[in-house]
């Protein structure tokens, strides 16, 4: 049973996984029979994005595929940001992981005879992508995994907590401090450990338009950089271009393996306007269909996702989670198009890890969409994050199991900051609404440096430690697309519209950093006074 109650809590934890998605539960059964404890924000199974999963798990498995052919389509896609040695090791480890999923429980779906079936999505020069019943990969794999995770007695899983800060002592991490979510009041716990792996997923929900849960909302980022982790790539944030339009938050998704099978992209006018954009047209790179749909939404005219001919009578069946968003708004996606528009999906940035999955902070792993790997560069290949996920997670995992013997954990450090006031709801829509509209799918130096200094603000002087965190990930993410002055992959500057060939590294920063920048910018600004939004 899960430890719901702080008082039942046994605070030391020799190995702490943060997040219960993909990337935690993995790590948390490979590292079996060795205890973990699993702390997750939400109950297992939700609030994971790994649940929402609609596509599946990119991985050359196919008769006449190769890993080297999977590792060149990840590369083409990065803007040249992508570390090639990073996604040849995936690529090379996909069927391996995908075997262990299997061994899992996961239910791939198989052809006639027996063997994995694969499906197209954009960017990809093979068949390539392992799913399960149509979209629903997300909810087979971490069902499946929950399963197995009950059935494993060394997981010892305490849900329903956040962690909202990192202890640290002579800079290594030696613990963490978390609340019961939804009680702002309640006195924190603190559980030391050997060795914490955050696995909290991404920041899609910092911005007002997302597919992401509200647990996605940067705070996993936000620990690691408070407590000094060097954050790489952080300006990358991926946005989908076929976020569902039905007025709910997070906006469901329509996946992109529709327009694989064919779904094409109209204006209101009917008019197809992918064609004249890009030689793959609908199944272009996700940057240069999110911008192309924004663009036509922001010249007056609606996006629809037409499926009508490539699927019609067969939607339902094949895309059964897509089908059940449309009809719980009053669409039939057989007969009608979808209206969409992009929305923040997938954060390429986040804590900078090494092959390990190692942190630069001592006792600190991180895995999942929390990490950068160097696997996605500017641009991530559909399907690429699952992937991701496993095989980092298997390679924690083992570096934990190699390097960190067993031995009593030291008692736990006093909490960072006991005080905590209520969430101020309008401040965090405020928050939200300013990355969309200042740091989302087409960005420009002075609107970002407003926003830097607004989050800058509510970091400095925020009381809810929720929204503090918040607002440091959203400072990480302007800071560092204010600094990066050209347009790459899925981070494009109205103001500088190209790519400069001098720019073609990724960017290494820290929350020291970020201040920095966001003390100068304010200094510039003395006499445009900031904008408060705090309530
Ligand atoms: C709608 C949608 C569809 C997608 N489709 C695909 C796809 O088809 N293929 C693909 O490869 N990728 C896809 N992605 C991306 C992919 O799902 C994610 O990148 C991946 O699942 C991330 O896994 P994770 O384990 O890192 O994080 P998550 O699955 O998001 O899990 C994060 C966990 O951390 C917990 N958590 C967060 N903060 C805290 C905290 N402070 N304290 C404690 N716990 C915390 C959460 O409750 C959750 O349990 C999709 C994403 C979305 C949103």
């Amino acid at each position: 049973m899960p430890n719901k109650d702080r008082d039942d809590i046994q605070l030391t934890g020799d190995v702490v996984i943060v997040g219960g998605g993909l990337a935690g539960l993995f790590c948390a059964l490979k590292l079996a029979p060795r205890p973990v404890t699993v702390i997750s924000a939400a109950p297992l199974g939700e609030g994971a994005s790994t649940a929402w999963a609609q596509g599946g798990i990119a991985a050359a498995v196919a008769d006449g595929d190769s890993a080297e052919a999977h590792a060149a389509d990840t590369v083409a896609v990065g803007a040249g940001l992508v570390d090639e040695t990073v996604a040849l090791g995936l690529a090379r480890e996909a069927a391996a992981r995908v075997r262990d999923l299997l061994h899992y429980g996961v239910p791939f779906d198989r052809d006639l005879e027996g063997k994995l079936e694969v499906a197209r999505e954009a960017a990809h020069s093979a068949r390539r992508i392992v799913h399960v019943r149509g979209d629903m990969a997300g909810k087979a794999i971490i069902s499946a995994l929950i399963e197995a995770v009950r059935r494993t007695p060394s997981i010892r899983r305490i849900e329903g907590y956040a962690a909202e800060a990192l202890l640290t002592r002579d800079g290594e991490v030696v613990g963490l401090q978390m609340r019961r979510v939804g009680d702002a009041a309640a006195t924190p716990s603190t559980m030391a450990s050997r060795a914490i792996v955050l696995a909290t997923g991404g920041i899609g929900h910092l911005y007002a338009v997302t597919t992401n849960p509200v647990e996605a909302s940067g705070l996993g980022l936000a620990i690691a950089a408070r407590a000094g982790a060097v954050i790489a790539d952080p300006e990358f944030v991926q946005f989908h271009p076929t976020a569902i339009m039905v007025g709910r938050d997070p906006a469901p998704l329509a996946t992109e393996a529709l327009r694989g099978e064919g779904a094409v992209l109209i204006n209101d006018k009917g008019e197809r306007f992918m064609q004249s954009r890009h030689a793959l047209a609908e199944l272009a790179p996700r940057d240069i269909v999110a911008r192309g749909v924004f663009s036509e939404i922001a010249a007056g005219h609606g996006v629809l996702l037409d499926a009508t001919g490539a699927l019609g009578a067969h939607f339902a069946e094949k895309f059964p989670t897509v089908y059940a968003s449309c009809i719980a708004a009053g669409i039939d996606p057989a007969r009608q198009p979808i209206p969409v528009a992009p929305a923040a999906h997938y954060h390429m940035g986040g804590v900078a890890v090494d092959r390990h999955g190692r942190t630069s902070l001592k006792g600190l792993w991180a895995g999942g969409e929390v990490s950068s790997t160097g696997a996605h560069g500017a641009n991530r290949l559909a399907s690429n994050s699952l992937l991701e996920a496993v095989v980092y997670a298997a390679r924690i995992a083992d570096d934990i199991g190699g390097s960190i013997v067993e031995a009593r954990v030291p008692s736990p450090a006093a909490p960072t900051t006991v005080q905590n006031s209520a969430m101020p709801a309008l401040s965090e829509t405020a928050l939200r609404a300013m990355m969309t509209s200042r740091v989302g799918v087409i960005r420009e130096g002075d609107q970002l440096a407003e926003a830097v200094r607004s989050f800058a603000a509510i970091e400095r002087d925020a009381s809810n430690i929720a929204l503090r965190n918040m607002a440091t990930s959203a400072l990480l993410v302007a800071t560092s697309a204010w600094a990066r002055r050209e347009s790459r992959g899925a981070h494009y500057r109205s103001d500088y519209p190209a790519d400069q060939p001098a720019l073609a590294h990724r960017t290494m920063t820290t929350l020291a950093a970020a201040r920095d920048i966001a003390a100068s910018l304010s200094e510039r600004a003395h006499a445009r006074p900031v904008q408060p939004i705090i309530a």
